[in-house]
């Protein structure tokens, strides 16, 4: 077996070239673009045209995009820098328009998926396929400070994250686009496309990162459209049992119409815990948390968070340790930020409890979930409730944000694939 060094320390980071951000505008051009303007307000507005800026770059013309859980964070305004006149966007779909001399892989008209992890493909993260370590891909010193080290380069995610122009326009540019492209077969639906940008392998990342396999008794805590495709792949995955919470009935219907055998828990009308520990004597033996730092669970983080003692709610996390069986993986795939009070070490460490963590390492899931989508194995569509116009974005954060009608996912249509295709609505 090959071994890989376990020496972090070899890469220079000194002299990195990193991808110019922010890219080049058109002097004549112009795009519509979904901006950051302030707390809770978004707005579609005509700026310059992004254009190629360095050699790997390519500019794709969107056809479809979507709002993620994670952007009503930027949108709550509690993410840390976010500026206004920011393009927000991490997940969408496009044609080629134009790839400038270092890219070897696409060409004018490719049907494409964008990435919302940018990875350079080359650094020793890269290599051992953890792209969202990436270390050539964010500059952000206040990342550094913040963590001791940089992640990955996240598109229209804040300053911290890169400062990329997001993919809520009618244009992106996406840097190193050999490795942050997606190649797309006409087979591979518009929905499901949209969900290898990061939804699909999000929720795979978790169920592979806490090994779900065959007879594994899962608890997914969140049933948003991450919390919905991991309670999905950890039934494909050979989970025997599947148990989501949440308190969003029709979320959780949802999830019992689209995943075969999966009970579900509302933690508004029953106590989870009692609830698992009725259904589940022995734990869980997998817990997936599908939530993130924005929902604390009790009055007393809400107050903490109010008054600043602390940024994250360990109450999700607690509840998991609770009800997962001793020497159970645990994954954390909801975005928490910084630090947060009476985190359950002490059980963490009594059940030998084994925690996973961090932004998926899309690279290394898209093309297997590409495929497993072009031949028809899995099909995620359903969990797009909405389809509206791209001229409707703005309209759609503020559903999306109150889960207005019921919005799960929506996809916004942004321009024709191809002139045949139908007019979009
Ligand atoms: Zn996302
Ligand atoms: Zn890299």
């Amino acid at each position: 077996m090959k071994q890989q060094s376990r020496d972090r320390s070899t890469n220079a980071t000194a002299n990195i070239q990193f991808p110019t951000v922010p890219c080049k505008r058109s002097e004549t051009k112009k795009m519509k673009a979904l901006e950051y303007i302030g707390k809770k307000k978004v707005r579609l507005t005509e700026v310059p045209r992004v254009i190629l800026t360095d050699p790997k770059d390519a500019i794709v013309r969107i056809t479809a995009t979507t709002i993620c859980g994670s952007d009503l964070h930027l949108y709550h305004g509690l993410f840390p820098e976010v500026y206004k006149h920011d393009i927000l966007g991490h997940e969408a779909i496009g044609i080629v328009e134009e790839v400038n001399t270092g890219v070897t892989k696409f060409k004018k008209g490719d049907r494409v998926a964008l990435s919302c992890i940018f990875a350079c493909g080359e650094c020793q993260y890269c290599q051992r396929e953890e792209y969202s370590l990436c270390d050539n891909t964010n500059s952000s010193k206040k990342e550094e400070s913040f963590y001791g080290h940089r992640t990955s380069g996240i598109p229209g995610y804040s300053h911290l994250m890169g400062g990329y122009e997001g993919f809520q326009a009618e244009y992106a540019r996406v840097p190193i686009a050999d490795m942050n492209l997606i190649p797309l077969s006409d087979n591979i639906s518009v929905e499901n496309a949209i969900l290898l940008s990061d939804v699909a392998n999000t929720a795979w990342h978790g169920n592979d990162i806490a090994s779900v396999g065959d007879g594994d008794i899962v608890g997914i805590w969140g049933a948003g459209p991450v919390g919905l495709v991991a309670a999905f792949f950890s039934a494909y995955r050979g989970a025997s049992r599947v148990i989501v919470i949440d308190n969003d009935n029709f979320r959780l219907n949802l999830a019992k119409k689209n995943v075969e055998g999966v009970e579900t828990i509302n933690f508004k009308e029953e106590d989870v815990t009692k609830t698992l520990q009725k259904l589940v004597p022995g734990g869980l033996t997998v817990g997936i948390e599908c939530v993130g730092f924005r929902f604390p669970k009790d009055v007393s983080h809400k107050i903490q968070q109010l008054l600043k003692l602390e940024t994250d709610d360990s109450g999700i996390i607690d509840e998991i340790f609770t009800n997962v069986c001793k020497h159970a993986r645990v994954a954390l795939l909801g975005d928490y930020l910084s630090y947060c009070n009476s985190f359950p070490i002490g059980m963490l460490h009594a059940k030998s409890l084994q925690l996973f963590a961090g932004q998926n390492f899309a690279q290394k899931y898209q093309h297997h979930l590409a495929k497993l989508m072009e031949t028809g194995e899995i099909d995620l569509s359903w969990i797009f409730t909405h389809r509206l116009p791209f001229s409707d974005t703005a309209k759609a954060y503020a559903m999306f944000d109150k889960h207005q009608d019921n919005m799960v996912k929506v996809r916004l249509d942004v321009s024709l694939e191809t002139p045949q295709q139908k007019t979009v609505i």
